[in-house]
C-alpha cells in the first residue's frame, strides 16, 4: 500500500533534508499514529540476539524511515508504514552485533582465500 500526499517539496530537495523528512513523520503520523510497537527480537528472534529493551511502544521518530521517497513531481510518496520495522536503538545494537561477527569471520579470512584460490 502506498500513500501518496501532496506536497510540493522542488527546489527544496537537497537543501533542507530535515524538513522532507519530518514532512513524512508528519504524514506517517496521520496514517498510524504517534507511536509504533517495536517488537524486534520478540517474535521470531533475531539472528544477532538483539531484543528490544524497555517501553515497546516507540515514537514514530525514533523508527528509521523506510519506503519514503520524493516522486519527480515532489510528491511525497510511501511505501508501506513508511518505518523500519525496527527502532533506531535495536538498530544501532544490531549493528554493532553484526559488525563484531563479521569482523570475528573475517579473522585471517584474506590471507585464507589468497592462499586457497
Ligand atoms: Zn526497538
Amino acid at each position: 500500500m502506498a500513500t501518496r500526499t501532496q506536497i510540493i517539496v522542488n527546489g527544496r530537495l537537497g537543501r533542507n533534508t530535515t524538513s522532507v523528512r519530518e514532512m513524512f513523520y508528519e504524514a506517517i503520523q496521520n496514517a498510524i499514529g504517534p507511536t509504533k510497537i517495536c517488537n524486534f527480537g520478540h517474535g521470531t528472534g533475531s539472528t544477532t540476539g538483539v531484543q528490544h529493551e524497555g517501553n515497546r511502544v516507540v515514537p514514530i521518530r525514533n523508527f528509521p524511515q523506510k519506503g519514503c521517497s520524493v516522486d519527480e513531481h515532489g510528491t511525497l510518496v510511501i511505501t508501506g508504514s513508511g518505518l523500519q520495522g525496527f527502532c533506531r536503538d535495536c538498530d544501532n545494537r544490531r549493528r554493532r552485533v553484526r559488525l563484531d561477527t563479521s569482523t570475528q569471520n573475517n579473522a585471517g579470512g584474506y590471507d585464507t582465500y589468497e592462499n586457497n584460490p
